[in-house]
């Protein structure tokens, strides 16, 4: 049921009130949509917002800046946080809930348990950052038991993530319906992303490459003719006049596996990262394959 104005926004800080809260809502026989983010609000969070109020009665967002899915190196001390603007934001759109859980609750002393993840978290970002994907599930199963949502709302943006955890839902048995939502762009085709504020002038203009990468490797895919060599061979051309990135990967995969597509692939999934000095990018984009297929364009006898 879509609605259309926004509502009065209620947050919370435990697991106690939201899952009170979450439960008074089902008794009055309301369904309940959730959006987990990191904070640091932008267009692609609100868009899943308003795609969640489509999808449900209620809709929760949670904001927590996970520390579990950092590696040692990585960003979580500057990962950028701006609650005044993110609350701004989140009365433009159709959120009902707002869960802000205390990191002391979250991690008593003591935590000592993880999501153990499978192969689906093994190579691209999982080679990339170690324990990453253990991290991400680790804390949305901790969410999604707090929560207790009907609907799991997430982002293409981060695909291997829903992959990962479209899995775990699966397997461990979460009662509940993963969605996803698309990603949302500047214009310039650069995926909306919190880490973008940190890019320099210069980083900048060259952002726009990786989704410029994909768009080649999308259009060499679609001539079939060449298949997949010939996709990462244009995406990684686009990428070499980046000239401030290191390009991290820039890949083809099955979206089922993340594994090199088989013969049968319908669709597959482009993949790349690059870092710059101010922050690591990524970015991706499903393709429907012409009916010939990935790498079967090599001629025959
Ligand atoms: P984050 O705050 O980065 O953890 O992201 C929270 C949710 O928003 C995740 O499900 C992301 O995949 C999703 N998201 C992030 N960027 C975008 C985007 N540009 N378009 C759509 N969804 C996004």
């Amino acid at each position: 049921m879509a609605r259309r104005r926004a509502r009065p926004l209620r947050s919370v800080t435990s697991f106690a009130r939201v899952r009170q809260a979450v439960r008074a809502f089902k008794a009055r026989g309301l369904s309940v949509a959730f959006v987990p983010t990191m904070g640091a609000l932008h267009a692609g969070h609100l868009s899943l917002i308003v795609r969640a109020a489509g999808s449900a009665d209620r809709v929760v967002v949670s904001i927590f800046v996970n520390p579990l899915q950092f590696g040692p190196g990585e960003d979580f001390r500057k990962y950028p946080r701006d609650f005044a603007r993110d609350r701004a934001l989140l009365a433009r759109v159709p959120a009902d809930l707002l869960f802000l859980p205390r990191p002391d609750e979250f991690y008593p002393e003591g935590f000592d348990t993880r999501v153990s993840v499978g192969r689906i978290a093994e190579p691209l970002e999982g080679r990339a950052r170690p324990g990453h994907f253990e991290g991400v599930a680790t804390v949305v199963a901790r969410l999604l038991l707090g929560v207790e949502p009907d609907i799991l709302w997430l982002g293409q943006k981060d695909a291997q993530q829903v992959a990962v955890l479209g899995r775990m839902i699966e397997d461990l048995g979460f009662p509940m319906t993963l969605r996803v939502g698309p990603t949302v762009r500047e214009r310039d085709g650069l995926a909306l992303s919190s880490r973008n504020a940190r890019l320099t002038p210069a980083e900048r203009r060259e952002a726009p490459f990786l989704h410029r990468a994909l768009r080649a490797g999308a259009a060499e895919l679609r001539k079939s003719a060449r298949g997949v060599p010939a996709a990462r061979r244009a995406m990684r051309a686009v990428l070499r006049k980046a000239r401030l990135g290191r390009v991290d990967y820039a890949e083809v995969v099955d979206p089922r596996t993340f594994r090199p597509p088989g013969a049968a692939a319908r669709t597959v999934l482009l993949l790349t990262a690059v870092r710059f000095p101010s922050a690591r990018l990524i970015d991706n984009l499903p393709v429907r394959l012409p009916a010939a297929g990935p790498g079967r364009g090599r001629r025959r006898a």
